[in-house]
């Protein structure tokens, strides 16, 4: 499954960064999931749990922030938040365009931990 290996760099990743900031118990990982990263939530949630079992991580949950689809048109020069994220195209002129801005990312941005 390809989301199971996602959350494993990711959990590798939370622990180092958890590690180098001396955190003794981390709470939560903050991740930005795009609509257009081709990664299920549902199924990185539960892949998350698999991969942090026996890690200093273990127990902390995932907060999920889903970023939209944002595009930008070069027809009408301007930028667009699609409400759909397919097919990708200008809501306002209706050509397709491939210069995807924001939707694409799985980013880990913070760690609540103490
Ligand atoms: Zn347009």
């Amino acid at each position: 499954m390809h989301e199971l290996s996602i959350a494993y760099s990711l959990v590798q990743l939370a622990v180092e960064t958890a590690e180098q900031n001396h955190l003794k118990k981390v709470e939560a990982l903050r991740l930005k999931l795009g609509v257009f990263s081709g990664v299920v939530k549902e199924a990185l949630e539960f892949s998350f749990d698999i991969a942090t079992e026996g890690t200093i991580i273990e127990g902390a949950r995932l907060i999920i922030d889903e970023i939209p689809l944002k595009i930008y048109c070069p027809q009408c020069e301007k930028e667009y938040v699609l409400k759909k994220p397919v097919p990708v195209k200008c809501p306002k002129c209706s050509i397709g365009t491939d210069q995807i801005l924001e939707g694409k990312e799985i980013e880990l941005y913070e760690l609540v931990g103490g």
